[in-house]
């Protein structure tokens, strides 16, 4: 037997941060909540991240990205599902989850073989609040139990950066090609994403890691998650890495800003052989050739998000206590100003919305 399980005890309107305009502010709208149909799942938002992305999107002109207007924006989401469209996922209801973010087919041959972050069917939206409606409402509509990870209940609103910031900065350490171990790496952008590859790369024993980033909070904070240094800019850090590494250059340089600032500098900061990982879209861009501008054998990569199983991995360490975001909480009638907050570098690791 099929049917939707769970609607009878819920409101018929829910507040929702709506993006109508492409290069506009976001509104708190009034919206229905959504019935899940066959195979669909309902939420109800614990909490959802604010992601630098969500500026990107919000300041994208028309016609860049392939999303339809308007949405729901907050990609970085746990919930408790409260409803079914199926009886059949009614083990499901109750259950506190993280959600993957790349709503992947399933099926196709990236997905086949794990690298469903890639999923080759994706040509449109990504997920939800990446052009489908996402987590910044009280509650958000998930097409199949395939994307959710079930959460720790009582860990709280700092797991909902850790399917977006954690896992993006896990599986950009993980699956580039330089061993951190021992080696000298440099993390540029200590916000969101930064503060948590930090903590990633400091289980892995790197002989010196350097911080970079023009906020004095932030310089802090990475102090405090492992780098051995932090420095306010990309010339302050070519000059630190020139001084350790004997004037040979660093083995990994993580973007996670990507604007024309940092990937100018990058090629300069790199040994023989390193690697670079482009994590930002700040509107950089890398100039490649072979007449030596770039460092002998250096690699790059710009990876996207995360494969399914690293998110599950990513909750694993912050249950063993090896991995935490450092949130501050907020409304969700406050995420205007919020936004505003994280747009000018007033906030500490990441903003969270609890609902
Ligand atoms: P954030 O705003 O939380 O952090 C950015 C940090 O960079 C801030 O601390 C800021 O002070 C610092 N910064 C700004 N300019 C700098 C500079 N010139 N040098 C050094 N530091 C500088 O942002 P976030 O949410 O961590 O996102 C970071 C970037 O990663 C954004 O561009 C976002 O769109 C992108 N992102 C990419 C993916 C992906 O899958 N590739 C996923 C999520 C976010
Ligand atoms: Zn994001
Ligand atoms: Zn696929």
């Amino acid at each position: 037997m099929t049917g939707t399980t769970g609607t009878a005890d819920l409101p018929e309107t829910m507040r929702a941060v709506r993006l109508h305009e492409w290069g506009s502010t976001p509104t708190l709208d009034r919206v229905p909540v959504p019935t899940p149909g066959p195979g669909q799942v309902l939420l109800r938002v614990d909490a959802a991240g604010l992601c630098h992305s969500d500026l990107h999107i919000m300041d994208s002109p028309a016609g860049v990205l392939p999303y339809e207007l308007p949405f729901t924006l907050g990609h970085e989401v746990v919930g408790t599902v409260v409803a079914v469209g199926d009886d059949r996922d009614g083990s499901w209801l109750g259950r506190t989850c993280g959600v993957h973010g790349v709503w992947s087919c399933g099926e196709c041959r990236k997905c086949r073989s794990g690298r469903d972050n890639y999923c080759v069917e994706l040509t449109g939206p990504i997920g939800g609040g990446t052009g489908f409606d996402g987590g910044l409402a009280d509650y958000m509509l998930v097409p199949s139990t395939r994307h959710l990870v079930e959460v720790d209940p009582a860990a709280g609103p700092a797991l909902a950066p850790l399917t977006d910031a954690g896992l993006t900065a896990y599986h950009a350490v993980v699956a580039q090609p330089v061993d951190p171990h021992g080696a000298i790496v440099v993390v540029i952008g200590i916000g969101g994403l930064g503060h948590l590859a930090l903590q990633v790369l400091a289980a892995r024993s790197p002989e010196v890691v350097i911080a970079v980033d023009p906020r004095a909070a932030a310089r802090d904070l990475g102090l405090r998650l492992g780098a051995h240094h932090a420095v306010e800019s990309v010339d302050e850090a070519r000059a630190l890495v020139d001084e350790i590494s004997g004037g040979t250059g660093a083995d990994l340089v993580m973007d996670f800003v990507g604007a024309p600032e940092t990937l100018d500098a990058a090629p300069s900061l790199m040994a023989t052989g390193a690697a670079l990982a482009v994590v930002g879209s700040a509107g950089g861009r890398l100039a490649v050739d072979k007449t030596g501008s770039v460092p002998r054998g250096w690699r790059v990569a710009a990876p996207f998000w995360g494969p399914h199983h690293h998110l599950q991995e990513v909750f694993d360490l912050a249950t063993a206590g090896s991995l935490s975001a450092v949130v501050e909480e907020r409304g969700l009638d406050g995420v205007l100003e919020a936004y505003e907050d994280l747009r000018h570098g007033r906030a500490s690791g990441r903003l969270v919305v609890v609902p």
